[in-house]
């Protein structure tokens, strides 16, 4: 019974030393040491596979936003390792390499002035006034992240460059938190160990935003993406995945614009019956080797 399972897995960045109030870099150690613990019993696998039965269990690699360092770090740890990884690219940042949004806030909450102790963001007609610093940055984070996630991309992008201004401090994220640009995509490309998938153009949270709006997104990053390799990219991923993010339309969006997958990061393992545009996934951590082991056991594929 278990055999039949797959175990998709969700990383987003590898790199070493990085100030990461998000949690989701891994140092390229611990990305070494998962993958040799992924091989041992279990077969790496893709997202092609999924709904194949097989002997061993399964395991999927993949990659969210498309970040550089997918290129310079993730790639040569899974190649030496023979693991294969699936790269989920937001196909907006070939174009513009202003950094993903929630990084630029990053960078704008560390560069606060220490008297301010709001933020004003303009929302549409109306500020939107937060209060800052009793609690620490990643509390500031939440609390600023979770207001602007329902917005548009470009309105979001607008409100950052407001307070940049306001603030007269720089909003351009950390050189390690570079994104891909179009020449590495075709590197990526190139390696028999990536699969590119699409993760909307712009990485908007899909949930409650208009159908138009939605199809655009989604299609369009399958389209660019598809251009930009010259060959099909037929797997997708849910802008921050959880049940929050996505609806029924985003669901009838992905399927209808002929991807043959779609990921979340709702939790579980897949099974042959799994609907394949709900894909679960296990958000994975800078853990070492034994965390890493001892979440492996929990996820019901020790
Ligand atoms: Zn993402």
């Amino acid at each position: 019974m278990r055999r039949n399972r797959t175990l998709i897995l969700c990383y987003h960045r590898v790199a070493e030393g990085v100030k990461d109030p998000f949690y989701l870099c891994v140092s390229p150690g611990n990305f070494a040491s998962h993958l040799e613990e992924i091989t041992r019993g279990r077969e790496p696998s893709t997202l092609a596979d999924v709904s194949v039965p097989s002997r061993r269990p399964r395991v999927v690699v993949t990659f969210d936003d498309g970040y550089s360092d997918n290129l310079t770090h993730a790639l040569p740890i899974a190649a030496s390792k023979g693991v294969p990884i699936t790269v989920y690219v937001t196909s907006g940042i070939l174009e513009n390499h202003g950094g993903l949004w929630w990084d630029r806030l990053a960078t704008l909450l560390r560069s606060r002035p220490p008297q301010v102790r709001e933020i004003d963001l303009p929302v549409g007609s109306r500020k939107l006034r937060l209060p800052l610093g009793s609690r620490g940055i990643r509390a500031d984070l939440d609390s600023v992240r979770r207001h602007l996630l329902p917005l548009p991309v470009t309105e979001i992008e607008r409100a950052l460059d407001a307070v940049s201004e306001q603030w007269q401090v720089s909003s351009a994220p950390p050189p390690d938190a570079g994104t891909l640009t179009a020449e590495d995509l075709r590197l990526l490309t190139a390696s028999d160990t990536v699969t590119i998938g699409a993760h909307t153009a712009d990485h908007v949270r899909l949930r409650d935003r208009p159908t138009q709006e939605q199809q655009d997104t989604i299609y369009g990053s399958k389209d660019e993406l598809e251009q930009a390799i010259g060959r099909p990219v037929p797997h997708f991923a849910y802008p921050f995945g959880g049940r929050d993010a996505f609806d029924d339309r985003s669901v009838d969006a992905v399927r209808s614009a002929g991807f043959d997958t779609a990921c979340t990061t709702l939790p579980g393992t897949a099974r042959s019956s799994t609907d394949p545009y709900r894909l679960p996934r296990r958000m994975v951590m800078d853990w070492g080797r034994l965390r890493f082991r001892v979440q492996m056991q929990r996820w019901k594929l020790g």
